[in-house]
């Protein structure tokens, strides 16, 4: 074999000559033990990187015999593409070899059966005195331990060591991948925001060790549900990211976002104790609500952020007036510390009717805010701020003071509901707040009901359950609000003192459709109640439809626009003065598919023109608009409902200048009371006929896509409505 590590020696005559050898034997001898000792090795390969030698120390780590490797090519010993899936990745090595590129430190993977080997080679060109390369020499060494303890660490790095999942620095590194991927690709990518609720009472009440098993436990349960959809990550405490790619069906994506809510917050069973949890979800995707990683993070978040603020246990898909909200809520939250101590504040009271011979029980306190600029700002505005700020044990305090004075001045049978914030019953001590209300009034407990959610039971339920027993002995009332909107945890309701449930307007809504189980879920909750001995009442009654249809289904109780709205106290007493306690029913005589009255500005877009029209009502099926002149029947007109929303309807009423139009694909609810569209306008649509690539702008931007096209004359009349409607 060729004397590979010899160097040419500049010395001449027989003296220099044997010095030389002996030098050179020395050498060997050495790199022998260096090479026995697997500090290192060497290889050679010639001018067709063919191996022509290697340490056979290195042919037996690879269990071979040295002759057995020689000839073998250099691309064939190791892997191509020797990067793995953590990313300590290493450049193309044919490339290298071919470039005839010096080689330092590069780490490789050898390509063999059974395990892994990972070896750092070095190596140098070599060139003879015309330039021709003559191959490599060059050393290698192990590096599989190395490398082993290198991915532990990264995987440190990347995964949560509770739960497993990935981590915040893993989350965004993917998302970001993802995203720039997808946007030459034209994806869609959605991104869920989570944030438990009522965590941090778990976290007191049973300790850590009983939280961080919590968090394990959801963690399995998304990871059930989303499974190979997408990538779950938790990014710190209780906030936790769900990717999924190529989902931008909004319909979809609340469908799932439903299963999480619902999944999380099934009780939990903790080392002996017992939790429940809820949480919200905050909904964004890519490229419709952000093309960048963070645009879109915090598209997510500030849709979580809405979720929370608009009841707990909810989902929100992100919009672009989410933006404008943030900022109002800042102000309401500057504002609100004042107007309790102003008198800003107002209670109005809406009666509770006995369904048997509808004779007013009881009235409930609902709070109204007028802002001196503002006016009238709604409690389901601000209730969920003050919730947030903890103002709201101020606001729950006076409200409290007030329900109880204002109730004196009724007729002696009827009693006051005064809704209790859940957030409350961890912030203060409610039974001593209810106390002092009813001695500085001297009101009789028995003629006050609270009203609570379902979620007082998430986080400590010992906790609520002494103050509710506290309540009940000092002889007020409780009532469930809201039910069936919540938990779905059917356990504190036998074991909680309480007096009557009150069925959520939702389920009362829509009841007398064809098309769900409303009605059966409506007679569960009244025998459910009949057997636990508490009333019922129904909430949201609108139509005499619905009314008559809820009497039969057996709800002792009804409460509704059906009889009355809630009054202010002057006009109450009013009320009863004149018209005693007895309530006529009167509205609508059948409910209308879930119309809710509006009164907003879009686009209808027919032919190529676009007309500006006032949508009067919305549903899930159709809308009513105006501004239009005389719109035939069964026209097509797309209805664009801003942020990239078009609605593909058909005319089914027209009368001067009002239609009545109908929609070919129903819409879906945006989590909250709203409606949205499935699919979206894409971006990429917009931005191939022109436009920067950008997440959907508010409002319409449909004309932009045509810029220059010809257009035709526009077929109807644009009427001018805006002067009428403020008469109106
Ligand atoms: P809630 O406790 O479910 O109160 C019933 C809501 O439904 C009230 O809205 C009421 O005006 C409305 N409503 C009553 N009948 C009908 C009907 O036939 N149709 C329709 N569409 N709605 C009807 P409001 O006053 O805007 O209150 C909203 C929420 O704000 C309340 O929901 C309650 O959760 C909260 N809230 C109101 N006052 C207080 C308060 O003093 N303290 C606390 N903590 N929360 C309050
Ligand atoms: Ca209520
Ligand atoms: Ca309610």
């Amino acid at each position: 074999m060729r004397n590979l590590f010899s160097r040419q020696s500049g010395a001449t005559g027989t003296e220099a000559r044997v010095s030389g050898e002996m030098e050179a034997r020395e050498r060997l001898a050495l790199l022998d033990q260096f090479e026995q000792a697997a500090l290192g090795w060497f290889w050679a390969t010639d001018a067709d990187n063919h191996l022509i030698y290697l340490s056979s120390s290195a042919a037996s780590q690879l269990g071979r015999a040295q002759g057995e490797l020689l000839g073998t090519s250099l691309s064939a010993m190791f892997l191509p593409d020797s990067s793995d899936e953590d990313g300590l990745e290493a450049r193309p090595l044919a490339f290298q070899f071919s470039a005839r590129n010096s080689i330092s430190d590069m780490p490789v993977r050898l390509a063999v059966d059974g395990g892994e080997i990972w070896w750092s080679i070095s190596a140098r060109p070599q060139i003879d005195g015309e330039g021709n390369f003559l191959g490599y020499r060059g050393s290698a060494k192990d590096i599989t331990a190395v490398r082993q303890s290198q991915r532990d660490a990264s995987r440190l790095a990347q995964y949560d060591s509770l739960t497993g999942l990935a981590n915040r620095h893993r989350m965004t590194k993917r998302l970001t991948a993802t995203l720039t991927a997808y946007k030459s690709a034209k994806r869609s990518c959605a991104l869920l925001m989570l944030d438990l609720d009522r965590f941090k009472a778990v976290n007191d009440t049973l300790g850590h060790p009983a939280g961080d098993e919590l968090l394990k436990q959801v963690a399995q349960r998304l990871e059930r549900i989303v499974g190979t959809r997408g990538e779950i990550g938790r990014l710190g405490g209780d906030e936790f990211q769900i990717m999924l790619p190529d989902i931008d069906d909004r319909g979809r994506l609340g469908e799932i976002a439903n299963s999480v809510i619902q999944m999380v917050s099934q009780p939990y069973s903790l080392d002996g104790s017992r939790a429940i949890i809820g949480t919200s979800v905050g909904i964004a995707i890519a490229p419709y609500d952000g093309i960048e990683t963070d645009e879109l993070v915090s598209s997510a978040d500030l849709a979580l952020y809405a979720a929370k603020g608009g009841g707990r246990g909810q989902y929100r898909f992100f919009s672009s007036e989410l933006k404008d909200g943030a900022r109002l809520r800042r102000q309401i939250e500057e504002d609100l510390r004042d107007a309790i101590q102003t008198d800003q504040l107002e209670l109005h009271f809406q009666p509770i009717v006995r369904a048997s011979d509808h004779t007013v029980t009881c009235l409930e306190a609902l709070v109204r805010w007028n802002h001196p600029e503002r006016g009238f700002i709604s409690p389901g505005e601000f209730v969920p701020v003050a919730e947030e700020t903890n103002l709201i044990n101020a606001l729950g305090e006076w409200v409290m003071r007030r329900a109880c004075m204002d109730a004196m001045q009724w007729p002696e049978p009827l009693r006051v509901a005064v809704n209790v914030s859940a957030i409350q019953f961890s912030g203060t001590d409610v039974p001593k707040v209810v106390r002092t209300a009813l001695d500085r009034s001297g009101l009789d407990p028995a003629r006050l009901e609270l009203e609570i959610t379902e979620s007082v039971f998430l986080g400590d339920p010992e906790g609520t359950g002494r103050m509710l027993k506290d309540l009940k002995k000092m002889g007020v009332r409780l009532a469930l609000d809201d039910f069936g909107t919540g938990y779905s945890s059917l356990g504190y309701l036998s074991s909680a003192p309480l007096d009557k449930i009150k069925i959520d307007r939702s389920f009362v809504n829509g009841l007398t459709e064809d098309e769900n189980n409303n009605a059966a879920i409506i007679t569960a909750i009244v025998s459910l109640a009949g057997a636990l001995k508490m009333e019922t009442v129904a909430e949201g009654v609108e139509a005499l439809d619905e009314l008559a249809t809820i009497t039969e289904l057996g709800a002792s109780h009804v409460q509704g626009y059906v009889f009355s709205k809630a009054l202010d106290q002057s006009g109450l007493i009013e009320r009863l003065e004149t018209g005693g306690l007895k309530f006529e029913p009167h509205g609508p005589a059948r409910h209308r598919a879930d119309r809710r009255s509006t009164y907003r500005r879009v686009g209808v877009i027919h032919g190529d023109h676009r007309y500006d029209v006032v949508m009067k009502n919305l549903s899930k099926s159709g809308a009513g608009i105006e501004g239009m002149l005389d719109v035939p029947l069964d026209t097509p007109l797309v209805l664009d409902l801003g942020g990239g929303q078009l609605v593909v309807s058909r005319v089914v009423r027209s009368e001067g200048y009002a239609q009545g139009l109908e929609f070919e694909q129903n819409l879906i609810s945006d989590g909250a009371d709203g409606l949205c569209t499935r699919h979206r306008i894409s971006p990429y649509a917009l931005a191939s006929a022109g436009m920067p690539l950008a997440a959907l702008p508010p409002g319409s931007y449909l004309p932009a896509m045509t810029p220059d096209a010809p257009r035709s004359k526009p077929q109807f009349l644009q009427v001018d409505l805006s002067h009428a409607n403020k008469a109106a």
